[in-house]
């Protein structure tokens, strides 16, 4: 594209990063419910954690760890993390979700790069693109297991560990457990909260480091997500953000639109990218992250 003096205009973007769940898809398709039910299901029968405190327990989790797994780590339970998901994807309305060839054929229309960026597995990430009718789409996905190497494998060097971690006691009256809902019912400035090991949206660290293993400059990225929180911090790093599935924007969000299919109509500089696409996008090196197995 030649503007008014001849020069070549170069796009404002080269790289669209999608959020997964709830974002190329409505939340009326009930995964997240499904999800969220499966979790608290995890906790009682796999945890042995207490059925009357699960609400106030995934809350606070949620709230200050960015994933209620991510929670369940920090204050000291220790899970198989492929059994975790498989627990809680393995049983989703998976069916609910349909081909959205609609979507397919804007996002193909799009001469940018454009990856996935989920907090959920491989498998269930891979399945919902399938489900969806979007594969081919990306040039790759960035999921749990990219940003968090094998947890298993920690222990595999020595079987004694894995009989170890296997045969510990899980429940909640366990005194290696981190008390968290005492912990904020009665707030004591000399306790700090446990960190997590694992690395999982919202946190700036987890966004710098996909950002890293995918190459992908913030300032000429759009990144677009359901979680306001999520919204907030891609914009603490320098990402374009829009807000999917609310019509309202909030403070960090560049954008705010109700379905992924507004995407042209609602960020002008995309279709023009589309109608002036004569360059070859076939957007260099292809991200090896998905796989880390
Ligand atoms: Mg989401």
């Amino acid at each position: 594209m030649e503007d008014f003096y001849g020069q070549v205009q170069r796009p404002k973007y080269d790289c669209l990063l999608f959020d997964l769940d709830d974002t190329l898809y409505p939340l009326s398709a009930g995964l997240a419910e499904a999800v969220r039910q499966n979790i608290e299901d995890y906790m009682v029968q796999r945890l042995g954690i207490e059925k009357s405190i699960i609400n106030d327990l995934g809350n606070l989790l949620y709230k200050n760890y960015g994933t209620t797994m991510a929670g369940l780590r920090a204050i000291g339970y220790d899970f198989d993390y492929d059994e975790y998901h498989s627990f809680v994807h393995g049983r989703l309305p998976y069916e609910n979700l349909k081909p959205d060839p609609v979507l397919r054929s804007l996002l193909l229309s799009l001469p940018f790069r454009k990856v996935i960026f989920t907090n959920a597995d491989k498998i269930h990430a891979t399945k919902v693109l399938s489900r969806l009718g979007l594969e081919g789409c990306f040039e790759g996905i960035i999921c749990f297991e990219t940003l968090n190497p094998v947890h298993k494998n920690a222990a595999s060097d020595d079987e004694d560990d894995i009989e170890f971690v296997g045969s510990k006691p899980l429940t909640s009256s366990n005194s290696g457990i981190f008390d968290i809902i005492g912990h904020f019912a009665q707030p004591n400035p000399g306790t700090t909260l446990p960190k997590t090991p694992i690395v999982c949206k919202p946190s700036v660290d987890a966004i710098e480091k996909a950002l890293k293993i995918a190459n992908i400059n913030p300032h000429r990225t759009l990144f677009f997500e359901d979680s306001v929180r999520n919204i907030q911090a891609g914009k603490r790093v320098g990402l374009h953000t829009v807000l999917v599935g609310k019509s309202q924007r909030v403070k960090g969000a560049d954008y705010a639109f109700e379905s992924i299919h507004n995407i042209k109509e609602a960020i002008p500089e995309l279709s023009e990218a589309d109608k002036l696409a004569e360059v070859n996008y076939n957007s260099g090196v292809p991200v090896e992250t998905s796989v880390t197995a």
